[in-house]
Parts: structure tokens; sequence; C-alpha cells
């Protein structure tokens, strides 16, 4: 059975991977920055209004010069403008991560007292979730190169567990609700399927 919530199938395997019970940048140095992420276009322009600000969050170790903050823009239908642009990587890390591993939007957005999500891209904050060619699912290719969330001595919760927070923000109260429904719905299926197998055995 395919579920579809705000136009997006659901991959069952979200409810199960196995990840960290949490993301703490202060072990993993917020590692899967260094590779910097995909931008729609309207988050890029956003955060060039927002260059004097985000510059203030910024150090040493991250330049100033906005012209080198975005890669070339790309099409990419996964990106609700359709468009997409890739943050470049400067230090050997995405250029908007700091020196002691945190992101320069969202330590912005905090200072202010926003939401602490407001200036960040939206795939940043799904990660190690992301959407594929319309399917809500995990970027197992991103989480392989990762050394602490993917060591299986570090897995002791799901990633669906450990990202209730940013699935809510990302599909909204009705969204998350739906999701939970389904998420009961797909295991009781499976005990049901197991049940079958072995009274067939
Ligand atoms: S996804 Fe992994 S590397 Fe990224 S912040 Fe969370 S624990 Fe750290
Ligand atoms: S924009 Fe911020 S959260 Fe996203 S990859 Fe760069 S440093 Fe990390």
């Amino acid at each position: 059975m395919q579920k579809v919530i705000n136009g997006l199938i659901i991959d069952p395997i979200i409810f199960s991977y196995p990840f960290v019970p949490k993301c703490d940048v202060c072990i993993c140095s917020g590692e899967c920055c260094w590779y910097g992420v995909y931008t729609d276009l309207k988050e890029m322009e956003m955060i060039l209004d927002k260059r004097d600000l985000v510059k203030k969050y910024m150090d040493d170790s991250q330049t100033l010069d906005e012209a080198k903050w975005f890669e070339t823009i790309e099409e990419d239908k996964d990106f609700e403008s359709g468009y997409c642009a890739g943050t470049e990587i400067y230090n050997n890390k995405c250029v908007f991560l700091d020196k002691n591993g945190f992101c320069s939007l969202q330590k912005a957005a905090m200072d202010l007292g926003e939401d602490k999500w407001n200036y960040k891209p939206l795939y940043c904050i799904l990660f190690p979730l992301v959407i594929f060619e319309g399917k809500l699912t995990i970027d197992d290719e991103h989480i392989e190169r990762m050394h602490y969330c993917n060591k299986a001595k570090n897995q002791t919760s799901t990633i669906f567990e450990a990202m209730k927070d940013e699935i809510r923000h990302f599909l909204g109260e009705e969204g998350y609700k739906e999701l939970l429904d389904y998420k009961n719905e797909y295991f009781n299926n499976v005990k049901m399927e197991v049940l079958d197998y072995e009274i067939k055995k």
C-alpha cells in the first residue's frame, strides 16, 4: 500500500531505519554539513537578502563574499520552485558552517529570537530524510559517509523517532497525524504478514 501525504509518497523505511536518538553537533561536529546542501532557488534568494545579517554570524573560517556562497542554479522538480543551487564548499565545509560545527543561518535566527529554522534550507532541516523523485525517504548515500550517526553502536533509535520535530515542522500537524496513522497501519500489516507466514509454515 502506498501512502501519499502533502503530495509526497511516504517511504516506510523512515519508520525503522536505525539512527542516533538525537543530533548533537558537540559529538559529530556537524559533519553532515561538510558537503554543502541543495537549496531551493527561493531559499537561496532569501539567504542572499539576509546577507548582512548572516555575515555577522560567520567566523574567520568562512567567506564574507556572498558571490562564493552558491553554485550555479539548476532545474530540479524535487524543489518547490523547480530550481535549486548547491551551497559552496569553503575550507572543506559548507560556506555556512562555522569552525565549531554550527550553522550561521541557524545561529542568526536563534540570536534574533526567531524560529531556529527560519533561514535554514529545507534539505538541511530534513537530513537524514530527503525528498527524492517525489518520495519522502532517507538519504542513505549521505548517511553512509557519517562517522557518528552511521555507527551501529550509536544507533539506539530510529530516524523517525529522532526527527519527530523536523517531520512535524515539514508536514504540519495534520500531515504528521496522518503519518502516525500510516505508521501504525504499516506495522500492523507487517505483523499480520508475519503471522500468516508462521501459520502457513
Ligand atoms: S545528521 Fe548526523 S552528522 Fe548531521 S548533525 Fe545529526 S548526528 Fe550530526
Ligand atoms: S546551510 Fe547550514 S545546516 Fe545547511 S549544510 Fe550549510 S551549514 Fe549545514
